[in-house]
Parts: C-alpha cells; sequence; structure tokens
C-alpha cells in the first residue's frame, strides 16, 4: 500500500542529504570537550552550526544552547526562571503544548509560583489586553510564555507586540517557537524576546537535537549540571551528529524557505478547498483554515460527525494524521485546546482532526485524503 504522511507537525522525514552530513560527522568521533585536535574537530562542526542558527536569528552565538530536544528547552527556561531568577509570577494560556504547561503546572505546586491564564477567545487567540492589565496589574516578578504557532490549530501569535507589551511591563517573555524556527523568517534583533526554544525534527533535522535561545543579559542557570559545556548552561558531551543533521536541515530549510511556503501554501488552500467540497458543513477549527492568521504547515479540520477512531480508520487506509497533538495521538481524550474551543454539544457531535504538510507533501496526497474521508464519512 502506497504510505501518505500527513503528520508534520508532530515529527518530519530527514531528508538524504541530512542523513549523509550526519553520518560523516559520525567519523569525526572527539568529545567537542578536548583539547587535542580529534575534540577540536567536534568543537568545529557544532561551533560551526551554532553561528549558522545566530545568524539566522540575528543573535550572538553565545546565545544558543545546544539542547535534545523542544520540551527540554521550554523545561529548562521555565524551571530556571523560577528557580535562578526570582520569577514568582507566570502569565500564559490554556493552549500551550504539554511540555511547556506541565512544566507551568509543577512550578505552581512546588514552587508556589502564581500561575496566570489568558483564556482564549472562541477562535483560540489570546486577549493582549488582558496580558497588559494582567501585566499592571502586580509587581511580581513575571514570566510571560505563550508559543508562537500553536501545534494543534496553528493560531499565530504576534510575538513582536508581546515581546513589546513584556518589555514595557518589566516581564520576562518565554515564547515556544518549536512550530515556528525553519519555517518562518525570526529575527530576534527586532522581536525583543528573551527566551525561545527549537526541535530539529519539526524541520527535517533529527530528534534529540534541539536548542534554547537565552538572551545573553538573562542570566539563567542549568537544568542539567555536572560540566563545563554549553557555556554551563546545559552539561553533558553535546550531541555532535545530530547538531550537524539540524544544522544541515536549517540551512536547507532557510535557503529555500521562500519556495516551500509558496507549495505548502499552494498544497493547505488545495486541502482547504477539496475538504470543503467534498465534506459539506466541514468547519476548521481556530484560525487554521485563515492563511494570514494560521501557520501555512498545518489545517485543523472539524468534522460534522463524531468518529473518535477517524485516526485509526486513516491509518487503515495508509494515510497517517494527528487526532490531538504528537503527544496525544494515541489517546481519545480531547485535547485541552478543543476542550478550550469546543463547546460540549460539538465535542460530542464533531471530529477534530490535524493535517500537517511539508514541502514534499502532494495535491495527490490531499486527493486521496479526501476520498478516504469521503470513504469514512460514508460508512458510518
Ligand atoms: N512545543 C511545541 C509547540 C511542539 O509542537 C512540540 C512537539 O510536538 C514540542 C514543544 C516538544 O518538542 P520535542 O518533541 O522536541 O520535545
Amino acid at each position: 500500500m502506497h504510505k501518505i504522511y500527513l503528520d508534520n507537525a508532530a515529527t518530519t522525514p530527514l531528508t538524504d542529504e541530512v542523513i549523509a552530513a550526519m553520518v560523516d560527522s559520525m567519523k569525526t568521533f572527539g568529545n567537542p570537550s578536548s583539547t587535542h585536535s580529534f575534540g577540536q574537530e567536534a568543537k568545529t562542526l557544532i561551533e560551526n552550526v551554532r553561528r549558522l542558527i545566530a545568524e539566522a536569528l540575528k543573535v550572538s552565538p553565545g546565545e544558543i544552547i545546544f539542547t535534545s530536544c523542544g520540551t527540554e528547552s521550554n523545561n529548562m527556561i521555565i524551571k530556571s526562571c523560577v528557580r535562578n531568577l526570582g520569577v514568582e509570577r507566570i502569565i500564559t494560556s490554556p493552549m500551550e503544548h504539554k511540555c511547556v504547561a506541565e512544566t507551568i503546572q509543577e512550578m505552581k505546586n512546588k514552587d508556589k509560583v502564581e500561575v496566570v491564564y489568558l483564556r482564549p477567545d472562541k477562535n483560540g487567540d489570546i486577549p493582549l489586553d488582558k496580558l497588559e492589565e494582567v501585566l499592571k496589574s502586580s509587581d511580581k516578578k513575571t514570566l510571560v510564555s505563550l508559543m508562537h504557532a500553536n501545534n494543534e490549530i496553528g493560531n499565530l501569535l504576534d510575538i513582536e507586540k508581546v515581546a513589546e507589551i513584556c518589555r514595557e511591563n518589566g516581564a520576562l517573555f518565554h515564547s515556544d517557537t518549536v512550530q515556528t524556527v525553519a519555517h518562518l523568517d525570526l529575527d530576534f534583533s527586532k522581536i525583543p524576546l528573551d527566551f525561545a526554544s527549537c526541535s530539529a525534527h519539526k524541520f527535517h533535522g533529527p530528534k534529540g537535537a534541539g536548542f534554547a535561545f537565552i538572551r545573553k543579559s538573562s542570566g539563567l542557570k542549568p537544568l542539567i549540571t555536572g560540566g563545563g559545556q554549553e557555556r554551563s548552561l546545559r552539561a553533558g558531551t553535546e550531541n555532535v551528529s545530530g547538531i550537524v543533521g539540524m544544522g544541515k536541515a536549517l540551512e536547507r530549510g532557510l535557503e529555500k524557505m521562500k519556495e516551500y511556503v509558496a507549495h505548502i501554501q499552494e498544497i493547505k488552500r488545495y486541502a482547504i478547498d477539496e475538504i470543503k467540497a467534498a465534506i459539506p458543513n466541514v468547519q476548521f477549527n481556530g484560525h487554521s483554515a485563515d492563511m494570514e492568521k494560521s501557520l501555512y504547515t498545518l489545517v485543523n479540520l472539524r468534522l460534522p460527525f463524531f468518529e473518535p477512531m477517524i485516526g485509526m480508520k486513516l491509518d487503515m487506509k495508509g494515510i497517517a494524521v494527528s487526532q490531538g497533538s504528537a503527544c496525544s495521538s494515541g489517546a481519545s481524550k480531547p485535547s485541552m485546546v478543543m476542550m478550550m474551543l469546543l463547546d460540549d454539544e460539538e465535542m460530542k457531535t464533531t471530529t477534530p482532526l490535524r493535517i500537517s504538510f511539508s514541502h514534499s507533501t502532494t495535491k495527490a496526497d490531499i486527493d486521496a485524503l479526501v476520498v478516504a474521508l469521503k470513504e469514512i464519512a460514508a460508512g458510518r
């Protein structure tokens, strides 16, 4: 059976050139912390990637700390803000990825941090006037943690505006940029945010490699201790081949961004049109059908019937999609995001489905999905 992959927001396939770069780098086996030439060769490999990332984001290389993934980066930033920078209050939203949401919950339960949740509106938008109001209501040291693009519905946050609001009100700002690094042009010299996170496997790089952007002036401390690696901010011998793979994937993603964006936007428009034509009364969650207000790499449908097994049924037809975010895709429980957006009636009578694209997705893939959805709808 020809299999179709439409779950690129969960993870993306490695390209051949990323695999080749990684395999090649494995021959450079030295420990980057060793001062001899074997070590220094490995060190050069990772420092080249650090420079590439820093140039792309318009920050300095010392502000890029390699980690194992987006989850680790988010954990490190949030926990250290509380435990080392004296943050007493976190303002966030109920729409964050679990690795942010659960870390903040832990800070609330164990570290007695005050947490304020900004309730999104029916479209999943975070009210920025409310953010300002809450920021002005207390002079407790505050961290604002709001994601750039929502991984389930794709809603985009104006992080430039949020960063300015935070700066004006003396708050730190962390944004989970896992779904946007290498997909959108990010210039952190213009966006005054303090912290951001990245995961290589979201843009055709390997799993097990990511980074945290930590603004130099922040004073963050490590989550993992035991060595001086990563300017003492993340102990542990670096994952050299993972970092090289991340660098290659980022390099290609940036170089081809215009071409990839144009292709994927066309695929997304096509998917929306074809699904609308095939499934009467289909709706879209959040802003995901709005090309301006949502990330071009995904669309989140609301099918007009209740089919909790939709993911499995599509998988049996060779099509991989997601019913929730990657972490909860195997779970039948609705995600927090869907619980915020849908009322009880919609929960019982409709089915959310996330379809996410890459530069290798084709219109034929979408046609196959539409046929499969029609069959599932008809067979009910
Ligand atoms: N944040 C967002 C928005 C994500 O989509 C994901 C992955 O699904 C993560 C964080 C976690 O990243 P990682 O899989 O690298 O731990």
